[in-house]
């Protein structure tokens, strides 16, 4: 087969214990689950799961030991991090029942979904799509993936964040409102889901801005942390 020009290059995330990659099909993301962001965006956090998408090419993989970077984006004044545990998926389904959804996960890493949060707000404000707030690029950092035979009992641990030292975001992984099975389920209604699917399961509360220069750290028991440089 021949091309017009050549295709983009594929994008792929490192995994531990291999040089194999994960190649990357979508990203998926799980808008409030936990109770205490809900509120702190100013919604009750019972509603039903809200998901969104970011482009597959807005990932940024980090290698294990390494410090990834992040452009400071364009249009915002209030740029945001979301520490998030990320389901990697190895077999793709629709329909998958939450008592079946584990065995289509190929393991777990750490992400951060960067927020244009002005942005976002004013789309809200619209009832428009969070798109330009949430889907540009350089806006899904990534860990490298533990395959999840090997990641032991991570949702029961804790997810937490640093900004230069300083804690932002701390909380158990159980306090989602909608669990990792229970993600599974909802979305697999809604879309078929691939190998290579990447799905962000929403942040704890403490979300906040971060400027230029700051070291961002984020880690989940269990998991290779996960270090950024705000460019
Ligand atoms: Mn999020």
């Amino acid at each position: 087969m021949s091309y017009v020009f050549a295709p983009a290059p594929p994008v792929s995330a490192p995994v531990v214990g291999t040089t194999a990659r994960f190649p990357v099909h979508r990203i998926y993301c799980v808008g409030s689950n936990y109770r205490a962001h809900a509120q702190e965006m100013g919604r009750t956090g019972r509603e039903p799961p809200v998901f969104f998408m970011k482009p597959a090419d807005a990932l940024v993989p980090v290698e294990a030991g390494a410090t990834g970077e992040v452009p400071y984006p364009s249009l915002t004044h209030n740029f945001h991090h979301e520490v998030e545990l990320v389901v990697a998926i190895g077999i793709g389904g629709r329909d998958i029942a939450a008592d079946e959804a584990m065995r289509h996960v190929f393991g777990y890493a750490v992400g951060l979904d960067m927020t244009r949060r002005d942005l976002q707000a004013e789309m809200k404000k619209r009832s428009a799509p969070w798109c330009i707030g949430k889907g540009f690029d350089h806006a899904a950092p990534l860990g490298p993936i533990t395959l999840a035979a090997q990641a032991g009992a991570i949702l029961e641990g804790q997810i937490s964040l640093c900004v230069n030292g300083a804690q932002r975001q701390s909380s158990a992984l159980g306090e989602m409102t909608w669990s990792v099975p229970e993600i599974i389920a909802h979305l697999s209604a809604a879309w078929a889901l691939a190998p290579g699917d990447l799905i962000y399961t929403g942040t704890p509360a403490g979300v906040g801005a971060v400027e230029r220069g700051d070291l961002i750290e984020a880690m989940s028991t269990g998991l290779q942390p996960l270090r950024v440089r705000i460019g």
